[in-house]
């Protein structure tokens, strides 16, 4: 009885002898995978007053996570520019990036906050550092629709329109990208619906922008509303966008396995101290 229970103690002994060298050897090799954390932030609210939804962020919290990635050099990418020179490596990354590590900072669906809040913030940002926070929002057309034409009345103040999309982008602040026309699940919608949801309203956001420069990589990205994605969304997604973004709270990891239709990014909660989210945006590995 003795002795079985010492050969017992022995293959315990043993086994997590096994398991800490391979959770040591994971951690030194993820030390050297490049890292690119993106942020998936929604609304942008004053303050906290208790009704706000989990998912609302305060601005005053928005700019103590945003000041010092501004201060540490950070380079802000857009989605053209993580499809570019991260995700398929077609273009080399300019020489004046080398040092500077890469983050993406996301706002999902179009609140009339981006606007409001997130604008004054980043233009704040920058008349006091002379630097320029790029954003990427993923936005839906049926609301962007709603927003400039008014109807229906109750919900046309809760959205960005067109003249909002038109001026953060205008002054360089906003990448606009595609969340789906009308922010359905898309992995319960048959053939025909779930091409409409992809495709519908696109050239409605374009429009926006019409007459400005720089609008050929506009709403050629997407990201999956509920974080709901599958093989044949996966499918029809690249009929219409070169990339697709997830909502599951990792960090991108570069390698062969990276896929540009399951881009992984960070969710963002109210109650995520700035110290936190500056703390996983340090994880991102400088260019070298
Ligand atoms: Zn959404």
């Amino acid at each position: 009885m003795l002795r079985r229970l010492k050969k017992a103690k022995k293959v315990l002994i043993g086994l997590l002898l096994v398991a800490l060298v391979m959770l040591g050897a994971g951690s030194l090799i993820d030390q050297w995978l490049f890292k690119v954390p993106i942020f998936g932030f929604h609304n942008i609210i004053a303050g906290r007053g208790g009704k706000e939804s989990y998912l609302d962020y305060t601005q005053s919290d928005l700019e103590k996570f945003l000041n010092p990635l501004v201060e540490g050099n950070y380079w802000f990418l857009d989605a053209d520019s993580l499809y570019r020179y991260f995700l398929t490596k077609s273009q080399p990354i300019p020489a004046e990036h080398r040092g500077q590590k890469p983050v993406m900072i996301t706002f999902d669906d179009g609140w009339k906050s981006m606007k409001t809040y997130v604008l004054p913030t980043l233009e704040k940002i920058e008349a006091r550092t002379n630097k320029k926070v790029k954003i990427v929002l993923f936005v839906n057309p049926n609301s962007v629709k709603v927003a400039e034409t008014g109807k229906p009345p109750h919900r046309s103040k809760k959205y960005i329109n067109c003249s909002d999309i038109k001026e953060g982008f205008e002054k360089g602040y906003f990448d606009i990208q595609g969340h789906g026309f009308s922010h359905k699940k898309l992995t319960t919608l048959g053939i025909d619906d779930l091409k409409a949801e992809l495709s519908q309203g696109k050239d409605f956001v374009k429009n926006c922008l019409i007459g400005l420069n720089n609008t050929e990589t506009v709403m050629s990205h997407l990201a999956y509303a509920y974080n709901k994605v599958n093989r044949r969304v996966r499918k029809y997604a690249a009929q219409y966008y070169l990339s697709g973004y997830l909502y599951n709270n990792e960090t991108l990891r570069l390698g062969w396995w990276s896929d540009p239709y399951r881009i992984p990014r960070l969710r963002v909660y109210k109650q995520d101290r700035p110290e936190k989210l500056i703390k996983l945006a340090a994880a991102s590995s400088p260019i070298k």
